[in-house]
């Protein structure tokens, strides 16, 4: 299945942005290798409705992902302090959804151009990349082909590179937290994930 591409929002013209170009030279982080889509991150129930408010038709473009073995040590590597919470929140017998992919690897949602979703629709994780949150120290991925790494090298300059603020990355990560159904920060009491979350 596919998703009806005359439906979509174009991406910027290549060039337009920094990942635009990265888009237009490679691949990016918008596509998987082949037989590593069961890692891919899940898209929750609220990323899901607000992509599908925005492009109006998304057959295809989501796919129900068994939570394995693989999928949940990713999660506990992304948040390690979290570890009994994400068993809890992936059972192994559960699905959840990812973004579909075509037979190379690249999301539905990837143009030439790059992304043909308004940044403030993308999955938070999207949004993110390639920052993270260390504990509470603000960190970027290893990602030897990403082209904010390579221009910016330092995660300030990155930070300049994509027109994010640290206070941008601090609140995505903690709305991340909440959309996978847990607390906005690490250490915090634990939130009842509404049953809407992941919707397989
Ligand atoms: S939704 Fe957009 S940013 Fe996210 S993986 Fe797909 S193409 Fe890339
Ligand atoms: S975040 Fe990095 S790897 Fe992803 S599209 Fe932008 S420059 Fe490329």
């Amino acid at each position: 299945m596919n998703v009806d591409r005359m439906l979509l929002p174009e991406a910027p013209p290549p060039g337009e942005d920094v990942c635009g170009r990265c888009a237009a030279a490679g691949p990016t982080c918008c596509t998987l290798s082949p037989g590593q889509e069961e890692l891919c991150f899940p898209v929750s129930e609220m990323e899901r409705t607000r992509i599908v408010e925005q492009v109006g038709l998304t057959l295809g473009a989501f796919v129900p992902e068994g939570n394995s073995g693989a999928f949940v040590a990713n999660l506990v590597r992304l948040f390690p302090s979290d570890r009994d919470r994400l068993i809890r929140l992936f059972p192994e017998t559960g699905q959840h959804l990812r973004l579909a992919v075509d037979g190379s690897g690249n999301c539905v949602f990837l143009r030439a151009g790059g992304c043909s979703l308004p940044r403030p629709v993308r999955p938070y994780y999207c949004r993110l990349f390639p920052f993270w949150l260390t504990g509470k120290a603000l960190s970027a991925f290893a990602a030897p082909g990403c082209l904010v790494h390579r221009q910016g090298r330092t995660v300030v300059r990155m930070l300049a590179l994509l027109g994010c603020t640290e206070a941008d990355v601090r609140d995505l990560h903690g709305r991340l937290r909440l959309a996978w159904g847990l607390p906005p920060k690490e250490g915090m009491p634990f939130v009842t994930p509404s049953p809407a979350r992941f919707r397989p």
